[in-house]
């Protein structure tokens, strides 16, 4: 009998899933690097997801990402779970090492930085207060990611306040909480602007943000990517600011995943924002 390689397989597992961008974007760098290896989405509910993570790699799947709303449970599930990944309180990324062990990382922060490094070459994090507006699952990523970069000072302003405390209590001194309805009040001196909520969102409340006092020095990034130019960034652009959209952070916070998996390091370049805007 001959021992034929396994062909590779990686998969996003939500719920749901449907409109998840990941498998136009791998299945894009599978293509276009000649790898023989599927990824595919799996609408997967809550309580079934501790079995179908030991299932997959028996049927050959070598790695998968986790998305909403299993970011948070799958930390209970994996073997090792890296420190940003524990610091964050979510995994997005999981490998299945040979040894049967699951390895949750998060590579949301590191696709933040890499998508603001990409687009905006000249954004300075150290040179300015950064002010965060949000303090869900992806802000968590967010903040920890500028901390790392070296900004000096992080205004954060949440709906709900509590929220926001918890990062602060989570991530130190260098976060400052400030109520919502200030935010549009944090902006002046801010070298750096990020939404992280769900504002501007196609199907979700408008963004109302008054940003007359924004710094026209700063960097804007809003992480919501539908639609690609949101309010936010359409204003920030005509108030002088350098404006990054949310697509980037998705190419980019992939990338690793696809390194692990399937043995190259993809390019995230013009090419890969069309191919999965217009899958
Ligand atoms: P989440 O944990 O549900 O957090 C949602 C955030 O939006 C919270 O801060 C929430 O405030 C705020 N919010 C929602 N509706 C609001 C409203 N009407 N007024 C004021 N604040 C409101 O979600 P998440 O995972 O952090 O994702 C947040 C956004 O980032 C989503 O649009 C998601 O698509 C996007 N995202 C993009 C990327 C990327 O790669 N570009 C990656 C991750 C996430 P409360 O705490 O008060 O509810």
């Amino acid at each position: 009998m001959t021992d034929h390689p396994r062909i590779p397989l990686a998969a996003v597992l939500g719920h749901p899933i449907a409109h998840s961008r990941s498998p136009a974007l791998h299945g894009y760098w599978l293509k276009r690097y000649g790898i023989p290896g599927h990824y595919i989405p799996i609408d997967i509910a809550p309580v079934d997801l501790p079995r179908l993570i030991r299932t997959l790699p028996a049927l050959g799947f070598v790695g998968c990402n986790v998305t909403i709303p299993h970011k948070e449970a799958i930390l209970q599930i994996a073997d090792i779970v890296t420190d940003r990944a524990a610091l964050i309180g979510a995994a997005n990324t999981l490998i299945f090492r040979k040894d049967g062990k699951i390895h949750a990382d998060n590579t949301d922060g590191s696709g933040f930085i890499a998508n603001l490094r990409q687009n905006a070459p000249d954004w300075k994090p150290a040179s300015g207060p950064a002010v965060v507006l949000g303090a869900g699952g992806a802000a968590r990523a967010v903040v920890a990611a500028l901390i790392e970069v070296g900004v000096p000072e992080i205004r954060l302003a949440n709906r709900t306040r509590p929220r926001a405390d918890a990062l602060r209590s989570d991530f130190g001194a260098k976060v400052h909480v400030h109520e919502w309805v200030q935010a549009g009040n944090l902006m002046d001196d801010a070298a750096t602007v990020i939404n992280t909520t769900s504002l501007g969102m196609t199907g979700k409340a408008d963004f109302r943000i008054p940003l007359d006092r924004i710094n026209p020095h700063a960097v804007c990034n809003d992480l919501v990517y539908t639609p690609l130019k949101t309010q936010f960034l359409i204003e920030a652009e005509a108030r002088g600011c350098t404006v990054v959209d949310g697509l980037g952070m998705l190419l980019h916070q992939a990338a690793p995943g696809f390194e692990r998996w399937f043995g190259l390091r993809p390019e995230v370049d013009e090419a890969t924002r069309k191919a999965v805007l217009f899958a």
